[in-house]
């Protein structure tokens, strides 16, 4: 687990109530009955999990320590998993992650963390006017997903107001994929995006991410039981992230998921690696073989492989200079 994360909220569910008062066993319990299910929503240490279709609420039961559980995450429980008001089950083991969406510390919160397990595309949703696109925080966003190794999406709304094509071009030498919807609009092609993914929706506020939640997942607020999650605002204050399934089922009857991020305003970058975040760009990697040691590929780099290979007519220049736009996003304040 990364340093800082905290789960000091957790820790108090861990306590035995009345510690010493049962011998501690030196074997783990090997959990035998343990069912299988996955982190919808967390909120100060407790657990919204889906176990067969069923909304059951768990704690972290006392083997998994400081273990961090986060949305997203497939676990095992014991216990209660009836769903009925009041039962509580425990988890007893989390599945290896797939893929980690992580954010370092920043200046809103301080503590590096997890937001979410198991994703596999990042989906940018970006007005294209009212409010303004804003560049730095679209190329953030695709730095967290490239570097987490989740497919980018950009989602364009209210395509009623503005033409796609000045941002779209900003990106089209990444390779981004995109969809654009309008207030209203029909909403497939995003839906077609979505399906046989776990989808995680990122967003500034006004720029419509709610809209097109509810759209998606109707029933948002009555399947979850979680009063204004959607928006974030209420008793649900802590709530980060909320893993929603999409009502229609793939072609293979595998269910799509999208998780909102109400709560997430901002993205620290910092422990994204240029050696890791190039990874995404095979052909761009594959250039940069004979550069120096240390080459971080940035453009005053001296003798980077990059500048070499768009000298030679190798690389295209513009996915070259998009690349480092990328680079540079890392570090720059996009306020
Ligand atoms: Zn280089």
């Amino acid at each position: 687990m990364s340093r800082g994360y905290s789960e000091q909220d957790v820790e108090h569910y861990d306590r035995p109530r009345r510690r010493g008062t049962r011998p501690r066993t030196k074997e783990r319990p090997s959990f035998d009955d343990a069912v299988e299910g996955v982190v919808v929503t967390v909120d100060r240490g407790r657990f919204t999990l889906l176990v067969a279709g069923i909304q059951v609420w768990a704690v972290k039961a006392r083997p998994l320590g400081r273990k961090g559980v986060v949305v997203g995450d497939r676990v095992r429980v014991v216990g209660d998993v009836s769903g009925v008001d009041g039962a509580l089950a425990r988890i007893v083991a989390v599945e290896p992650r797939a893929t980690i969406l992580r954010r370092t510390a920043d200046d809103d919160d301080p503590i590096e963390r997890v937001i979410v397990a198991n994703a596999t595309q990042l989906v940018v949703v970006t007005a294209l006017a009212d409010p303004e696109p804003r560049h730095g925080l679209i190329d953030r966003a695709l730095v967290a997903a490239y570097d987490a190794g989740l497919s980018p999406l950009l989602c364009l709304t209210k395509a009623d107001l503005a033409d796609p094509e000045t941002l779209l071009s900003t990106y089209r030498a990444l390779g981004v994929p995109w969809v654009v919807t309008q207030r209203g609009g029909d909403l497939s092609a995003l839906r077609e995006r979505l399906t046989g993914h776990a989808s995680v929706l990122l967003g500034h506020s006004g720029v419509g991410k709610s809209t097109l939640v509810n759209a998606l997942v109707p029933d948002a607020h009555r399947e979850t039981g979680v009063v204004n999650a959607v928006t974030g605002r209420g008793r649900h204050t802590s709530t980060s992230a909320l893993m929603l399934a999409l009502p229609d089922p793939g072609p293979d009857g595998e269910t799509s998921w999208i998780i909102d991020t109400p709560g997430i305003r901002s993205f620290g970058l910092a422990h994204v690696e240029p050696e890791h975040l190039i990874e995404a760009f095979p052909d761009l990697d594959e250039m940069t073989e004979e550069c120096p040691r240390g080459c971080t590929h940035a453009a005053d780099e001296p003798e980077c492989g990059l500048d070499e290979a768009v000298e030679r007519g190798d690389a295209d220049p513009e996915r070259v200079a998009s690349f480092r736009r990328l680079l540079d996003a890392r570090s720059v304040s996009p306020y």
